[in-house]
């Protein structure tokens, strides 16, 4: 493998505070130096990446592969590929494929096509419960072993509190993060829409922000109460943002992340009944978003994680009400949380810490830092390159995605793991 040398941008690196123009040589895999100016080694590739930041390569702590079970919407292959284009170093592969990754075997298939096709590094996420049918725990010690990073039940909530509890117990001594998709089933209703104003304008059956927020405050005294660590999926309201705040003023084990979407759009996007803004939980008001928007900001949300969510027109070309919950996001994730950079409510610094550091940190994975030795996982993003989002172009295999047309501000231009380019910008090394 020849060593590569990244000469003359803007490398950002979150884990050290590092923000300065300076050379990145990759070698063997690793990173071997960060310098001001580092001569090229004879036979090193090296690429200008004048006026683009370098940055610890982006972790997604939420994706949704669909293999096994749901190749026509996503595979292995294609959604690696997404990941790659989007700047994405490393995916947390959800466990709702079909059959549930509740058993070494699931996680072991994932863990072996992953090896075989992937563009990118893959960690499987096990269930909590065994089928995800919130009632008996799955084989934590044995999904851990056999790949696991993290536990979810992801698309549904464990509504049972006690089994919840003894699930916080159990994954507690594995040392296993617990992901809460936060939603109370009973509340929520499987309402397509936020309620609100807009949804009663629009005419859409609805779910209260408390769908989300009560199941949170709950698990926050399970929290209290287990000392395991607890990690909320794709937080999207105020109430929410005030409970983890609080939670975390009290030294709780608690992380959480959001997603592009909701910090971009609110529930206008709904209006048009297009079912790509039929996600879950659904797109909030303007103060939601306000919220989530100065908690990513501030900290108080870790990290941004994509919900990756790919469907096929068989679920999604039907009624608002009817249509399957997601959205992809792998390829449009950077350049949309760009936007909060491009409106100055964060730094570069802070982004990618919400985009690398704090998921590698959480999940105790390798990369989320360009320090010497760390592993060779690196995106360069030209920051102002502008494009208009075209779906049909996207590696994903699924279209469901409401930003076709949208101008985006930010592009990636290379990404690299473990020191092999999986994905190049024809521009900037055609
Ligand atoms: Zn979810």
């Amino acid at each position: 493998m020849a060593d590569i040398l990244l000469r003359g941008g803007r490398v950002i690196d979150p884990a050290r505070n590092f923000d300065a123009n300076a050379d990145v040589l990759l070698r063997d895999g690793k990173v071997a130096g960060v310098e001001r100016e580092i001569a090229a080694p004879k036979d090193a590739r090296v690429i200008d990446v004048k006026d683009k930041w370098v940055v610890p390569g982006l972790i997604d702590m939420h994706t949704h592969l669909r293999e096994p079970g749901q190749e026509y919407k996503e595979n292995i292959e294609t959604g690696t590929a997404a990941a790659a284009a989007g700047g994405f170093t490393a995916v947390c592969a959800m466990p709702n494929t079909v059959p549930p990754n509740d058993n070494r075997a699931v996680t072991e298939l994932i863990v072996r096509r992953a090896r075989e096709v992937g563009a990118v590094r893959v960690y499987p996420i096990g269930c909590i419960t065994q089928g995800q049918k919130g009632e008996n725990l799955a084989e934590m010690g044995e999904l851990q072993e056999a790949g696991c990073v993290a536990v979810s039940d992801d698309g549904k909530s464990v509504m049972n509190s006690e089994v919840m509890r003894r699930a916080l117990e159990y994954a507690r001594g594995f040392g296993l993060l617990v992901i809460q998709h936060a939603e109370d089933h009973n509340l929520s209703a499987n309402g397509p829409a936020h309620e609100g104003p807009v949804s009663t304008r629009i005419g859409l059956r609805s779910q209260p922000a408390a769908a989300e927020s009560a199941m949170v405050a709950r698990d926050l005294e399970l929290v209290a109460l287990t000392g395991a660590r607890y990690h909320v999926a794709h937080v999207s309201c105020a109430e929410t943002v005030r409970l983890v705040r609080e939670a975390k003023r009290r030294g709780l084990p608690v992380t959480c992340e959001v997603t592009p979407h909701h910090l971009t759009l609110t529930d206008e996007a709904c209006a048009g009944y297009d079912t790509s803004t039929r996600v879950n939980p659904p797109l909030r008001s303007d103060k939601d978003v306000a919220a989530v928007r100065e908690a990513l900001a501030d900290g108080t949300i870790d990290a941004v994680a994509t919900d990756h969510a790919p469907h096929s027109s068989v679920e999604k070309d039907v009624e608002f009400e009817q249509a399957a919950c997601g959205l992809i996001g792998l390829e449009t994730a950077l350049a949309l949380c760009l936007e909060l950079v491009h409106d100055k409510i964060m730094s570069p610094l802070a982004l990618f810490a919400r985009m690398s550091t704090a998921p590698a940190r959480i999940l105790g994975l390798v990369g989320g830092t360009l320090a010497p030795d760390a592993v060779a996982d690196v995106t360069v993003v030209d920051a102002q390159a502008t494009w208009i989002c075209d779906p049909s172009r996207f590696r994903s295999r699924s279209r469901n995605s409401p930003f076709g047309g949208r101008t985006m501000r930010g592009k990636v231009m290379l990404t690299i793991v473990a020191g092999n380019i999986v994905f190049a910008e024809e521009k900037l090394v055609g």
